[in-house]
């Protein structure tokens, strides 16, 4: 007996790959070590486990307006950016009413949109990925979405959209843009210094990337105090539990090596782009921690995890299309030792 709600019945759940590979770039994760001493930080301090966390994260908060620049009250943390995102769903938008965002972009946004009823639209990327700004506004103005789902850099391709872009889209419409900078670290573009000059727009934010903490899972909208409100009414007490509030907080406390670390992505980043393009690759110019390209070579990805790299591979319309990771230097050249190798 199918017990599902009727909007889930079609729903194609996200899949995260289990390979095991010593060379791991198919998720956009930072390096291992970047704040793995904080692990042995917590061990000594005095935290405690009994008490639920404190549940107005007043000092994570505190670390995070010395990053960004903005109160606590401008602030709702979560479980990843992933439960933000969720949350703005669930807080702004009803059942048949739309979310639009672009296409190609991060799939969860389409899955949180079916789990809630609610219709969702992905503005055609024009040829070669490239997202026309006049045609994302015209669909907006034909659609009349509730929220905006704009993922900037965009992932999986990695391009940018400009300040002067984004602030076109949010200023052409009324509905809620929220703007998804996880990326934001590696790229250029950032409107946080501007999220409170617009009444509609929120950022979305993580420590996810650039702060290779991946795995505490940990991220953090900014908007004015209308918007946090709301979705402060919705989130659920204690949703970021002791552990990762910790850990959280030190790191922002220590972003000097985040800086260092993003520095240093950027780098590697040009060096895989330039060494695919020499190869004859199409690949793409990105601002995030992934160089998104295209390639005719047959099953890629299992002869590269054949040679223990594991990169991401896309399907459906996307056939054919991979994204790798930024890694270490050793694992950089290891992906396009293994890759030349399977050409
Ligand atoms: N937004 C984008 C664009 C992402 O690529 C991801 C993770 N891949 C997320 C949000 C979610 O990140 P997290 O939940 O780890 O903060």
């Amino acid at each position: 007996m199918n017990r599902e709600k009727e909007s889930i019945r079609s729903l194609e759940p996200y899949v995260t790959n289990p390979t095991i590979c010593s060379v791991k770039l198919d998720a956009n994760e930072g390096d291992k070590d970047l704040y793995r001493d904080l692990l042995k930080k917590l061990g000594e301090s005095d935290i405690t486990l009994n008490y639920y966390p404190d549940d107005s994260y007043s000092e994570l908060k505190k670390e995070i307006n010395n990053y960004v620049g903005y109160e606590p009250k401008n602030i709702t943390v979560g479980n990843g950016s992933s439960e933000l995102l969720d949350l703005c769903v669930k807080t702004f938008v009803d059942k048949d009413e739309t979310i639009l965002s672009l296409d190609p972009t991060f799939s969860m946004y389409s899955i949180y949109a079916q789990v809630f009823s609610a219709k969702y639209i992905g503005a055609k990327a024009e040829e070669d990925f490239k997202v026309n700004v006049d045609s994302i506004i015209k669909d907006i103005k034909e659609n009349n979405p509730k929220l905006i789902i704009l993922c900037n850099p965009n992932n999986p391709t990695g391009s940018v959209l400009t300040k002067e872009e984004v602030r076109k889209i949010i200023k052409s419409t009324d509905a809620l843009i929220a703007l998804d900078e996880a990326y934001m670290e590696f790229g250029d573009e950032s409107l946080i210094d501007e999220v409170m000059d617009y009444d509609n727009l929120l950022i979305v934010k993580t420590v996810s990337k650039a702060f290779s903490l991946a795995g505490i899972r940990m991220g953090y909208i900014v908007a004015n105090e209308d918007i946090i409100t709301s979705i402060e009414k919705v989130r659920a007490p204690y949703n970021l539990n002791s552990l990762s509030t910790y850990i959280a907080t030190e790191a922002l406390r220590q972003k000097e090596r985040m800086f260092h670390y993003v520095k240093n992505i950027k780098e590697e980043r040009e060096k895989i782009y330039k060494a695919l393009v020499n190869l004859g690759v199409k690949a793409y110019k990105s601002s995030a921690n992934f160089v998104f390209f295209k390639s005719d070579i047959d099953n890629l990805q299992k002869k590269l995890v054949d040679k223990d790299v594991l990169i991401r591979k896309f399907s459906g319309k996307l056939d054919g299309y991979y994204r790798v990771s930024v890694g270490t230097k050793e694992q950089n050249e290891k992906f396009l030792e293994a890759f030349k190798e399977v050409m």
